[in-house]
């Protein structure tokens, strides 16, 4: 089967052209959410794991541009809202469009354990020695992993994108759907 691997720029909607700005408030969220999460592991276990889920946060962003971006209608275009896409043109070649439904899926549960470790060791914590500090930090981190960053996500970064259908908090909005070439 032949490859599609056509450039964004061939299309309408890879006109839109995000801002600095609004790649930076695409992202931050997810940062808050992998700083909590450190802090909240940190004091219910120690340094080293809280290192560790840091670094699992980082590798969560390298493994959406090595392993998913270049599948990606915006691959290599500023019309990535949150700016993977055109670090991904710098580290990886163009792969098939066609596949990307498949990749996606495959490959984002890799990263949702970000969302749940942080809770499950404040609950392995609260459960040994209650702490006032503890649960806000909880909570924070649940507002924001789970409110503020699908809201921003659904709002803001991710409106226009193509793949939305495929993402597991866009799906859930009923999305019209993505590129019929994926
Ligand atoms: S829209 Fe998502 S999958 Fe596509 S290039 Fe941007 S971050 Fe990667």
């Amino acid at each position: 089967m032949k490859e599609n691997v056509t450039s964004c720029k061939e299309f309408e909607d890879c006109s839109i052209k995000y801002s600095a700005l609004h790649v930076w408030l695409d992202n931050i969220p997810y940062i808050v959410m992998i700083l909590l999460g450190a802090v909240i592991i940190y004091l219910a276990h120690n340094i080293l794991l809280a290192l560790l889920f840091v670094a699992y946060g980082a590798a969560g962003v390298l493994w959406f541009i090595y392993l998913i971006c270049p599948f990606c209608h915006y691959y290599g275009s500023k019309a990535c809202p949150c700016g993977y896409g055109v670090l991904s043109a710098k580290v990886m070649k163009k792969k098939d469009d066609s596949k990307f439904n498949k990749v996606f899926k495959r490959n984002v549960l890799a990263i949702v354990p970000l969302w749940i470790l942080p809770v499950v060791a404040s609950v392995y914590s609260l459960i040994n020695i209650f702490s006032v500090s503890m649960l806000i930090l909880t909570v924070l981190f649940i507002v924001d992993s789970c409110v503020i960053l699908p809201w921003i996500s659904r709002k803001y970064g991710c409106v226009d994108c193509p793949n939305k259908e495929e993402c597991f908090w866009m799906a859930s909005k009923g999305s019209k759907g993505s590129r019929e070439s994926k």
